[in-house]
């Protein structure tokens, strides 16, 4: 079993207005090293609660702990309020599909 924690502060980029978002970085897995090409039960499969990581010959702990870390952060950072770059309208709820609305129904 290995038992992976790493915590810390990381400054993400908004994908909205492009400015730092705090994320609180709180990692916390207990992994069960198995061989590589072992062979897994199909309970074990289906077992949510256990994480196996199967390991050739060397663990490299830098990759895991990147990894790790790159699964848990949010795919689409964002403030909970905030609006585009120099937008007058900040808060506001852009649609990037308004555009394609317009070219509905014409022809090719
Ligand atoms: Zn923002």
């Amino acid at each position: 079993m290995l038992h992976l924690v790493v915590s810390g502060k990381l400054p993400l980029a908004c994908q909205r207005c492009l400015e730092a978002v705090p994320f609180d970085l709180d990692v916390d897995s207990l992994l069960e090293l198995i061989p590589e090409g072992a062979e897994l039960s199909q309970d074990e499969l289906e077992d949510d609660s256990r994480d196996f990581l199967p390991v050739v010959r060397e663990l490299d702990v830098l990759e895991l702990v990147e990894d790790e870390i790159l699964l848990s952060l949010p795919v689409a950072p964002r403030h909970e309020k905030c609006g585009l770059p120099g937008a007058a309208n900040a808060g506001e709820r852009i649609n990037p599909f308004a555009k394609l609305a317009g070219l509905k129904g014409k022809p090719n």
